[in-house]
């Protein structure tokens, strides 16, 4: 049996940086927080909870961290704290909290993801209705939602496009998910421009997802079984998937080496293994090197 890696899969360029920024401030010796969990990958969120790095999950934490910080300061103006920005971004709004808390904040959203956010900020600013392909609720969605200033809708299918209501004499600027599928994105557009709506699209996917999704499926094509390695949180980890099922039935998503109990198919001769945006090499090898010793 032959196990073949995907050409591009694991940690991308964003979420590297993100994850070294964290390694290289615990270094410093000062107290670190992640504003939502730095990757969506449970393994190395533990890592970090167990070198001390604390995970504030809402706004209201971080409104609190502020006011222990306040009151550790005495005068107000030092912070115990360092609070890192993770690849997704988030709203403006957090980052005015930050500076008014007087808290150091080590901004790690990807450059990519902050080309997104003034974007959908000038194109607003310009009077433009804001139109997010993806997943509301999504952190980087809300993120850049947090930089419109204006209208802004999230569409995350077809129905919802064909739905979609624009005010009279409005321009659209279409943005989109950086993880949301590329063709799901060229279909939406599609039937945006079928209804007539004026504007620009700019398509924001990621090459790294690109990159992913298409190695994803060209492996999974000549594969017998394919393996999904990532976070059940992470939506490009369920995305590569869904791609490797379109094309491989025997398709398994796995978070750990613990989740990898699988029969293979006797016959199978080649098993792919590709990995979300968040897996760790690490955890790659691992699965690879129990793959070829176990079947
Ligand atoms: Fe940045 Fe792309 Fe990674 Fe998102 S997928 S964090 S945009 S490199």
């Amino acid at each position: 049996m032959e196990v073949k890696l995907a050409e591009h899969m694991g940690f991308c360029f964003g979420v590297k940086r993100a994850v070294d920024t964290v390694y290289e401030q615990i270094k410093n010796g000062k107290t670190i927080y992640t504003y939502g969990s730095i990757v969506n990958n449970e393994e190395v969120v533990r890592d970090l909870a167990e070198k001390g790095v604390r995970v504030l999950e809402t706004r209201e934490e971080l409104t609190e961290l502020s006011e222990v910080g306040q009151e550790a300061g005495g005068s107000g103006a030092a912070s115990p704290a360092s609070v890192i920005i993770r690849a997704h971004g988030v709203p403006e709004e957090i980052f005015t909290i930050l500076q008014e808390k007087h808290l150091e904040c080590i901004d790690a959203t990807c450059p990519f993801v902050r080309r997104i956010q003034k974007k959908a900020e000038e194109e607003s600013r310009k009077g433009k209705h804001i139109v997010i392909v993806g997943n509301a609720g999504h952190p980087e969605v809300e993120g850049i939602i947090g930089w419109c200033r204006g209208p802004v809708t999230v569409i995350k299918n077809e129905e919802e496009a064909r739905k979609f209501q624009l005010s009279q004499g409005k321009k659209v600027c279409v943005v989109a998910q950086t993880t949301f599928n590329y063709n799901k994105f060229q279909g939406i557009v599609e039937i945006l421009e079928e209804r007539g709506y004026n504007g620009s699209v700019v398509n924001t996917i990621c090459n790294a997802t690109e990159e992913r999704q298409r190695s994803a499926r060209a492996l999974a094509a000549e594969a017998d079984v394919m393996i999904v390695i990532g976070g059940k949180h992470s939506s490009n980890t369920r995305r590569l998937y869904e791609i490797c099922s379109e094309e491989c039935a025997h398709t398994y998503f796995i978070q750990t080496l613990e989740d990898l109990c699988l029969e293979l198919p006797k016959t199978a001769r080649l098993v792919g293994i590709t990995a979300g945006a968040s897996t760790p090499n690490k955890l790659i090898e691992e699965v690879q090197n129990y793959v070829r010793i176990n079947f």
